[in-house]
């Protein structure tokens, strides 16, 4: 405080009365010769304000010298306000003030414009002059060149941002495994605050058969080794186990020291179990597209032989076997057919193209017109429908009917024993509501959620020995998602499933 006070106040005897002044013959008229070639900018103005002298940083500084004894107040091109907009009116300037109050201006913040454009945030010290009388003879000001801090100032700020809004988890520690930092995706990673483990050790997130690990991770960042797609398990809060891929980089000082680490995590749980369900829908999409087509291939083989070897008459009492093996092949195009359009629908809404075109049509008709061709293809279920629905809606009729078709078979498909499959519609708050009942194999609770994701087969030894991709009720429920509609299912193991949809009527 007192070397402050003291350096507010300087006469300008003081100036004259420096003995190396003196001793090199400085005038008053320019007390700075003595500190030309210092680094810091410094200037002295009379007291009306006409600039009297400058050293050589100061010219630097300003990209040019001034006239002497004809400019005021600063030697500078242009001045803003750190905003880097609003001009400072060179009256306002903190030289300006100093001579007007006579009182030192400090702690002020100011851009100045060199001629060629360049810019420099900059920290003016003026302190006024006073003679023997305490009257005031002008007043000298120090210039410090603070765009360096400032810059560094926003880049860690901007650092700081993106690690705050950063979507992976990111913490820093001590060497001593301190946590120092920890952002908002660690807060929801592991459920701990910022408040709650800034101090704490990170094996506090450690499982206890791991503890070694964080010592021989600390030995690496010690001599300055990055730890890179570490795998590894962490426990949250409430004690759950997480999967985690761990990036590691030491923090070194200005001087090149390791003084901690930053950690990024990738939260991996669950990841490789899609690897793994992607691999069995490769197995799945394989197996599923080639038995339609060897069989079609050897029925069209036999087809073939039958025409090149027989007669017309053995032909003619061929003619079962022909209608069967055109059958079969029919029915395996159809198959490969739905196969081949769920495979589209799945890379459409992949790609975000799956597009709607919306007509009226009456709902009724529709569902009439798929339980039809679900019938076709079963002589052992009954499929009874039940409508209190009357009238139309407003939707895409191909997709609709898509939804009941994959609904219907998969009825027919999880109940190999047969029995009965009712289709009840009825009109509710604005919706078509239809449920599609089977007595089959049913679904674990577990199950409810997941059969409607990508690849998802309820897991099981009779689930193995039923074809499918395990995409028609993603696709379904992304189509009724598009309508503003819903599906949903009521299941239970061993006694059978309700799936029902509700269509918004849409007119
Ligand atoms: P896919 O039938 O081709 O496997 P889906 O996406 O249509 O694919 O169905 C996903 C999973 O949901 C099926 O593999 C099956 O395990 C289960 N599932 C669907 N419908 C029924 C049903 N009616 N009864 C029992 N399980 C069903």
């Amino acid at each position: 405080m007192d070397l402050v006070n003291k350096t507010r106040t300087i006469r300008s005897d003081q100036l004259v009365a420096d003995p190396y002044l003196n001793g090199n013959g400085t005038s008053l008229n320019n007390p700075l010769t003595l500190l030309e070639n210092i680094p810091v900018a410094i200037y002295t103005c009379d007291k009306d304000g006409y600039i009297t002298s400058s050293n050589k940083a100061a010219d630097d500084l300003w990209g040019r010298r001034p006239e002497y004894g004809k400019e005021k107040w600063c030697g500078s091109w242009k001045i803003f306000q750190t905003d880097g907009i609003t001009p400072v009116d060179l009256d306002t300037c903190p030289m300006a003030i100093t001579l007007k109050e006579g009182r030192a201006v400090y702690g002020k913040e100011i851009i100045i414009e060199r001629p060629d454009g360049h810019r420099r945030f900059v920290q003016p010290h003026p302190t006024p002059l006073f003679d023997a009388d305490g009257k005031i003879t002008g007043a000298v000001n120090m210039l410090l060149d603070i765009t360096d801090r400032k810059e560094a100032g926003e880049e860690s700020a901007q650092l700081a941002a993106i690690v705050h809004s950063s979507y992976d988890p990111i913490i820093s520690k001590t060497l001593d495994g301190i946590i120092t930092s920890w952002n908002e995706a660690a807060e929801r990673l592991f459920g701990y605050t910022a408040d709650e483990m800034i101090g704490q050790s990170v094996t506090r997130l450690i499982p206890p058969d791991r503890q070694t690990e964080e010592p021989l991770i600390l030995e690496r960042l010690k001599k300055g080794e990055k730890v890179e797609h570490f795998e590894t398990k962490r426990i949250t809060k409430d004690g759950h186990l997480l999967d985690l891929l761990l990036t590691i980089s030491p923090i070194k000082d200005p001087n090149g020291i390791v003084t901690g680490a930053s950690k990024i995590a990738k939260d991996i749980t669950g990841m490789k179990k899609i690897e793994e369900r992607k691999d069995d829908f490769i197995k799945m999409a394989s197996h599923e597209l080639k038995t339609p087509i060897t069989s079609i291939k050897g029925y069209v083989q036999l087809l073939m032989n039958i025409y090149d070897e027989m007669s017309e008459e053995n032909l003619l009492a061929s003619r079962g076997t022909v209608r069967s093996s055109l059958l079969t092949i029919s029915k395996q195009v159809s198959k490969l057919t739905r196969l081949v359009s769920e495979l589209l629908d799945l890379s459409r809404i992949e790609s975000g193209k799956l597009e709607l075109h919306k007509t009226t049509f009456d709902l009724p008709s529709l569902i009439e017109e798929a339980v039809q061709d679900v019938r076709l293809t079963t002589s052992r279920h009954a499929i009874i429908v039940c409508n209190d629905f009357e009238g139309n809606v407003h939707a895409d009729k191909d997709r609709i009917s898509q939804v009941l078709l994959n609904l219907l078979t998969n009825a027919v498909k999880y109940s190999p024993d047969g029995d009965c499959i009712e289709i009840y519609t009825e009109k509710e708050a604005g919706n078509a509501v239809i449920t599609i009942k089977d007595k089959g194999i049913g679904i674990d609770k577990g199950d409810h959620q997941k059969i409607f994701q990508r690849f998802y087969r309820a897991e099981g030894k009779s689930e193995q020995t039923y074809p499918g991709f395990g995409i028609g009720l993603f696709i379904a429920t992304e189509i009724m998602q598009r309508h503003n509609g819903t599906v949903a299912v009521k299941s239970e193991k061993g006694i059978g499933s309700a799936f029902t949809i509700e269509l918004p009527i849409g007119l």
